[in-house]
C-alpha cells in the first residue's frame, strides 16, 4: 500500500566536517584520491542513516558526494574548460567565477550513476536523485561556442537524458532536476525552457520531478527576496506551461515564503512537493507549523499528490539544525495523514 503524503528532501544536507567544511557552499574536499572515494561513500551512508532515523519516506543520497548541485554536473563534460573562467551574473543577482563552454559539450562518462548504484544498494524505500536543469546549468557557465543560451540548454538537455536514463536503468525511483533559474527568466522558460526539460526526460518510466525554488539561504538570495515585495508571483509565469507538461511533480517552496499558495490551483492535476520547511534560517520549525502549510497546500492539491518536502537543500544548515528540521517534517507530515485518514 502506498504511503499517503511520502516525505522527502528538495536535496542536499549537510555534510560531516570530517568531509568538507560545514555550513558552506562550494566547501573543498578535505580528503584525495581512494579517501576522497570512500569519504563520500560513508558520508552517504550517514545521510540515508539521518533520514531515515527521522522517518523520511522517499530518501536520497543528501548530495554528499558533490561538492555543487550544478558545477559538479559540468565538471565530468567535454567542452568547458574550468581553468578559463569569466565572472557572470548568476540568475541576475549575483556574481560568480564560472567555467567557459569552449567546444561542443558531450558526456564521455557516466557521472551520478556509480553513486546512485552504491545508494541503491543501501535500502529498499524509494530513492530519489537530483540533476540540475538545462536552464540553470546554461546560467553558471560563460558560453564562448554556441553563443545562444537556447541552443547550449538543448545540448545540455541531451546529455541529462542520457544520464537519467543510465539512473532509471540502476534503480532510481524519481528523477529530479533542479531549476531554479525557472523562477528568473520567465520568458525563455515558455519559449523553450520547458521543452528543453521534456526533452532530459524523454523515454523514462521512471517519474520525474522539477525544483523550481528561491535557492539557498544564502545572502545574494535573501537580499533578492526582500525585492520580491509581499507577494511572489514568479510561479504564476511559469505554471500554466508545466501543468501542460509531461513532467509528473513539481517541487516548489511554500514554508516561509511569499507565495500565494492558491497559485497551487494553477498546477491542479500535477504531483506537487510541497516545500513545508525553511531553509533559510536556523530555527527548527514545530510539526504544527510544518502541519499547517500542509493543510494550505491540500485546499490546491489533491492529497494523493501531495509530497511534504523541504524548501530547498539544506547544505549550508548545522547538522543539529537540519536533523531537527527532517523530524519536524515527519511529525507535521503524521499529523495532517491522521487528520485524512479520520475524515476519510
Ligand atoms: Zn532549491
Amino acid at each position: 500500500m502506498k504511503i499517503l503524503l511520502p516525505t522527502s528532501t528538495a536535496g542536499s544536507l549537510p555534510k560531516p566536517s570530517w568531509l568538507a567544511q560545514p555550513e558552506k557552499l562550494w566547501s573543498p574536499w578535505k580528503l584525495q584520491g581512494e579517501e576522497l572515494i570512500d569519504g563520500k561513500h560513508d558520508a552517504l551512508c550517514l545521510s540515508l542513516q539521518e533520514q531515515q532515523q527521522a522517518n523520511i519516506n522517499i530518501v536520497s543520497d543528501g548530495e554528499q558526494t558533490r561538492q555543487h548541485f550544478v558545477t559538479t554536473f559540468i565538471e565530468h563534460l567535454s567542452g568547458v574548460d574550468f581553468e578559463n573562467r569569466k565572472t557572470v551574473k548568476i540568475r541576475d543577482r549575483y556574481e560568480a567565477s564560472v567555467p567557459t563552454v569552449v567546444s561542443a559539450v558531450s558526456r564521455p562518462k557516466p557521472v551520478f550513476v556509480e553513486d546512485a548504484k552504491f545508494l541503491r544498494k543501501q535500502t529498499k524505500q524509494p530513492i530519489k536523485w537530483a540533476l540540475p536543469g538545462p536552464m540553470t546549468m546554461i546560467d553558471t557557465l560563460f558560453d564562448d561556442y554556441y553563443k545562444s543560451r537556447e541552443k547550449l540548454a538543448w545540448e545540455f538537455a541531451k546529455i541529462l537524458n542520457q544520464e537519467a536514463k543510465a539512473l532509471e536503468a540502476v534503480g532510481v525511483d524519481i528523477i529530479q532536476f533542479d531549476e531554479p533559474a525557472f523562477n528568473v527568466f520567465f520568458d525563455d522558460v515558455n519559449d523553450w525552457g520547458i521543452a528543453c526539460l521534456e526533452r532530459a526526460i524523454e523515454g523514462l518510466k521512471c517519474e520525474t520531478a522539477v525544483h523550481i525554488c528561491y535557492g539557498y539561504g544564502i545572502k545574494a538570495n535573501t537580499d533578492w527576496k526582500k525585492t520580491l515585495g509581499s507577494e511572489w508571483l514568479q510561479y504564476e509565469a511559469v505554471f500554466p506551461k508545466l501543468k501542460n507538461s509531461n513532467i509528473d511533480i513539481i517541487s516548489l517552496e511554500c514554508h516561509n515564503s511569499h507565495v500565494p499558495i492558491e497559485l497551487l490551483e494553477l498546477v491542479r492535476g500535477k504531483k506537487v512537493m510541497v516545500g513545508a520547511i525553511d531553509v533559510a534560517n536556523n530555527m527548527i520549525e514545530t510539526p504544527e507549523e510544518v502541519a499547517n502549510t500542509l493543510r494550505e497546500a491540500l485546499k490546491f492539491v489533491d492529497a494523493d499528490k501531495l509530497y511534504p518536502c523541504t524548501n530547498c537543500g539544506m547544505a549550508p544548515l548545522p547538522r543539529e539544525i537540519a536533523r531537527g528540521k527532517l523530524n519536524a517534517l515527519s511529525a507535521g507530515a503524521e499529523i495532517v495523514r491522521n487528520e485524512l485518514l479520520q475524515t476519510s
